[in-house]
């Protein structure tokens, strides 16, 4: 959590900045449309269900499932190096969306240890001063 991290990082919208402030905080926020009530991912002033501008900010519980992942062997640039083996994924929220993000707080091997269906947690990391990311390990 400093000016050393050399990774490439998210940079927050208009739509999404809500999102980052509680990301920041370490809680999980959603778009939720509030003509049919689905919540929603990535974060926008237009629902995808019904392409309403009426929408609210929900705080999620954090617990989702894995839907799929892959491991990454080779960096795909110089800047992740550090970090492979690391598992990328998508993860359907208990709330119902599905999101991108990475699986941690697997040790290694990490294969072995995944299963689609399995129960996650959100986990937060401080990457830099202003930005935290989503990330979610084994419940
Ligand atoms: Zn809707």
């Amino acid at each position: 959590m400093t000016t050393q991290y050399k990774k490439p990082l998210p940079v927050p919208q208009g739509e999404s900045d809500v999102f980052w402030q509680k990301a920041k905080q370490h809680e999980l926020w959603l778009r939720r449309c509030d003509e049919c009530g689905k919540a929603y991912f990535y974060p926008r002033d237009i629902s995808p269900c019904c392409f309403s501008k009426k929408t609210s900010w929900m705080k999620a519980s954090g617990r989702a499932t894995l839907h799929t992942f892959a491991i990454v062997h080779r960096a795909p640039t110089p800047a992740f190096a550090d970090d492979v083996p690391f598992v990328t994924a998508i993860v359907d929220l208990e709330e119902g969306p599905r999101m991108p993000t990475n699986i941690v707080g697997i040790g290694e091997p990490a294969p072995e240890k995944l299963r689609i269906g399995m129960k996650l947690q959100v986990v937060f990391e401080d990457a830099t001063d202003t930005i935290t990311l989503p990330k979610f390990k084994p419940a």
